[in-house]
C-alpha cells in the first residue's frame, strides 16, 4: 500500500426540493422531513499530511471564502478533530478548503466541508469507514453533513441526518439567485416558530407529489410541488426574497423556492436555455446580488486527486 500525501475531495452544495418543518420540541429542535438534490456548485477539500506538532492548520480560498472562520468554529475543523480523536490518527494536518458554495446561503456549504473532511482523512489514513459508519460520524457535526456525503436525490428524516436515496430520473437545471448577506439558519427556525405560534403543527410528511414528480423525471410537476415550510419566515426576515421569488417565475421558471434556511433562491427550469434567460433577467432585475446556474443531481463527497 502506497501511502498518500494527500488528498482532493470535491463536495456538492444542495438544495431542498422540499422542506417540512414540525413543531419546536422540548430539546430544541424540530423533526423535518425534506429531500434534498445535491447540485453542480462544489468547495474543493485538500487535505496533506503536516509538519509533526504542527496541529490542524485550516486555509482558504475562492469566491466565497470571505469571513469564513479557520479554528475551530469551522466545521471542517470540528471534522478533522473528530475523526482524528475517534481513530486516533495524528491531528498535524494541512486542510485547504477552496470555497464556491454560498456561505450561509441554505446551500450547506459548512456541511460539505466538513462532508469533504471526513471523505478525505478516511482516504488518507486508509481507515476504510462503511458508508454507514461515515454517516453516523456526520450525522454528529451536523444535520446536512450526511447527505453531503452521500449526494444524489435522497429523502431526510428525523433531523434531516437520517437519509434515504429517492427514486428518481432526469437531469434538473437550476438557476440560483444570491443574496449578498446570508441568513442564520437558527434565527429562521426561530422565526418560523414565532409565525406559527398557537397554531397546530402536525408532524412533517414526505410529499407524495414530489416523490411521484421524481420518479417520472417531470421537471414541470417537480416544479409545482416545490415547497419549503421554512420559507415564509426567510420572506418575513428578509422581504426583498419575495421579489427575488415573483421576477423568476415571471420570466418562466417552472417553480421557485427559497433554498433550506435561504436566503439563496432557487429556481427550476426547463433547459440551458431557459436558464440562460432567467440568469440575464434576474441579473438584470437589480433584485439578487449574483446568478449562478447548477445541474443536479450530482455526486456526494468523494476524492478527486491523491497528492
Ligand atoms: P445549511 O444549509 O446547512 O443550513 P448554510 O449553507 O446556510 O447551512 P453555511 O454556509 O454552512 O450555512 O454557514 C453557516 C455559518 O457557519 C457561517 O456563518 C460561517 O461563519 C460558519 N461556518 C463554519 N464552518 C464553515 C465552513 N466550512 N464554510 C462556511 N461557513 C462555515
Amino acid at each position: 500500500m502506497v501511502k498518500l500525501n494527500g488528498v482532493v475531495v470535491r463536495v456538492p452544495g444542495k438544495v431542498n426540493l422540499h422542506l417540512g418543518v414540525g413543531p419546536l420540541d422540548p430539546d430544541g429542535y424540530h423533526e423535518v422531513t425534506t429531500v434534498f438534490q445535491a447540485i453542480s456548485l462544489y468547495d474543493d477539500v485538500t487535505i496533506k499530511h503536516g509538519e509533526p506538532g504542527q496541529g490542524i492548520v485550516l486555509t482558504l480560498s475562492g469566491s466565497t471564502s470571505m469571513g469564513v472562520p479557520v479554528d475551530s468554529s469551522n466545521l471542517a475543523f470540528r471534522a478533522a478533530e473528530l475523526m482524528t480523536d475517534r481513530y486516533d490518527l495524528s491531528k498535524d494536518l494541512s486542510i485547504h478548503l477552496k470555497k464556491e458554495i454560498p456561505v450561509a446561503g441554505g446551500m450547506a456549504g459548512g456541511s460539505a466541508d466538513a462532508a469533504g473532511v471526513l471523505v478525505g482523512i478516511d482516504a488518507l489514513f486508509d481507515v476504510g469507514l462503511s458508508r454507514d459508519e461515515m454517516e453516523r460520524i456526520a450525522a454528529e457535526l451536523g444535520s446536512d453533513v450526511p447527505f453531503s456525503i452521500s449526494g444524489g436525490i435522497c429523502i431526510g428524516t428525523g433531523r434531516g441526518d437520517r437519509i434515504t436515496p429517492a427514486l428518481s430520473r432526469g437531469t434538473y437545471h437550476w438557476v440560483l439567485a444570491l443574496s449578498g448577506h446570508g441568513l442564520s439558519t437558527p434565527a429562521v427556525y426561530g422565526e418560523c416558530d414565532r409565525l406559527r405560534e398557537g397554531m397546530p403543527i402536525a408532524r412533517p410528511q414526505v410529499s407524495e407529489a414530489m416523490m411521484q414528480s421524481l420518479r417520472a423525471g417531470d421537471p414541470k410537476a417537480v416544479g409545482k410541488a416545490l415547497a419549503n415550510d421554512l420559507q415564509a419566515a426567510a420572506c418575513s426576515l428578509r422581504p426583498a426574497l419575495r421579489l427575488v421569488l415573483d421576477v423568476g417565475l415571471e420570466y418562466g421558471a417552472l417553480g421557485g423556492i427559497v433554498s433550506g434556511s435561504g436566503p439563496t433562491v432557487a429556481f427550476l427550469v426547463d433547459d440551458e436555455e431557459k436558464a440562460l434567460d432567467l440568469t440575464v433577467a434576474l441579473s438584470a432585475s437589480g433584485v439578487v446580488s449574483g446568478v449562478i446556474r447548477a445541474n443536479g443531481p450530482t455526486h456526494g463527497a468523494r476524492v478527486v486527486e491523491t497528492l
